[in-house]
């Protein structure tokens, strides 16, 4: 049996934690919330006091925290991971940071002699309640062979991205696109509202034809076509317009780092920091089109 520490308990870390122990896997539990510890603890894991107290005798140490500074500091203070940790624990940080935090964990890693993984994910709330999270992962073979039984108790999609901060790499190329997408999906169904195109029938026909994508045939921003989707509620739940900023931010420190032109990237970063400052923070990221409809 492998014991677990795992550092943040939020949304996505606390159904992961479940996930873990549901696959009879010990799991030492810290998070600054006490209630998440709690809840934890109600669900078979150990509550730990501290982050040194949770890693102590753990075989693998997971973080997944809401940010690079959060990460930093759970790493590197006196107590960290670094500081606390059996030398021969795999680190696997699942958290959505910048490309370059993650390269600085991984670099302190090496040279404290543990092996590292950065692991983000997609899939959400939901993909991490179900246990069908994608994890895009960047580190070394060793680390990625060591890390991959685990994360299969946890996600369905396991891939290895390359080298030290691949993972983030891979993960925000992905969410840039899937913003971009989605907001030209919103176009095309605003303009076809004006131009008095049914949403069934330009559904039908886009989605046949080679306008095709997710964001419109697994996520359509449109009540109706894509029952699950949601529109059908609203823009609640999903994934949270914050977040998509969040991540295309991210994307666009690191275009500017890489000299990498993303002049789509950066507008879709500019229409969600416009459609987040109107108070949509917490809607859906397809709730977007009520901003491109003039409704927002
Ligand atoms: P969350 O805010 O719900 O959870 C983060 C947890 O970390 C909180 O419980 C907080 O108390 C804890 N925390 C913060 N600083 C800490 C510290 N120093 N020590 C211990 N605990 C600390 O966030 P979340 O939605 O679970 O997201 C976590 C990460 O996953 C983020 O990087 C996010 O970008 C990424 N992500 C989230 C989603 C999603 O749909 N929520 C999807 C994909 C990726």
């Amino acid at each position: 049996m492998t014991t677990i520490a795992f550092i943040g308990l939020g949304h996505m870390g606390g159904p992961m934690a479940h996930n873990l122990l549901k696959a009879e896997h010990r799991v030492r539990a810290f998070d600054l919330s006490a209630d998440a510890v709690k809840h934890a603890a109600e669900a078979g894991a150990v509550a730990a006091t501290s982050v040194a107290d949770a890693v102590k005798d753990a075989d693998v140490i997971i973080t997944m925290l809401p940010a690079g500074t959060h990460v930093m500091q759970v790493y590197l203070q006196d107590d960290g991971i670094f500081a606390a940790a059996r030398k021969d624990a795999l680190l696997i940080d699942c958290s959505t940071i910048d490309i370059a935090d993650a390269r600085v964990v991984h670099a302190g890693a090496i040279s404290h002699g543990f092996d590292s993984l950065d692991a983000p994910v997609s899939g959400g709330v939901g993909g991490a309640e179900a246990g069908t999270l994608a994890f895009m992962c960047g580190g070394s073979d060793a680390a990625f062979a060591r890390a991959q039984p685990i994360l299969e108790k946890m996600g369905k999609r396991i891939v290895h991205a390359g080298g030290a901060g691949a993972g983030q790499a891979a993960k925000i190329c992905n969410n840039m696109l899937l913003a971009i997408s989605m907001i030209g999906t919103c176009e095309a169904f605003a303009l076809g509202e004006k131009l008095g195109l049914e949403h069934g029938k330009l559904y039908d026909i886009m989605s046949a034809a080679s306008g095709q994508c997710w964001s419109l045939t697994t996520y359509c921003p449109v009540p109706g076509p894509v029952p699950a989707s949601p529109a059908n509620r609203d823009y609640s739940g999903g994934f949270a317009t914050a977040l998509m900023l969040k991540d295309l931010k991210l994307s666009q420190a690191a275009a500017q780092r890489a000299g990498a032109a993303t002049p789509l990237g950066a507008e879709a970063a500019q229409l969600y920091a416009l459609f987040a400052a109107q108070g949509h923070g917490g809607m859906d990221f397809s709730g977007i089109i009520k901003m491109l409809r003039g409704e927002a």
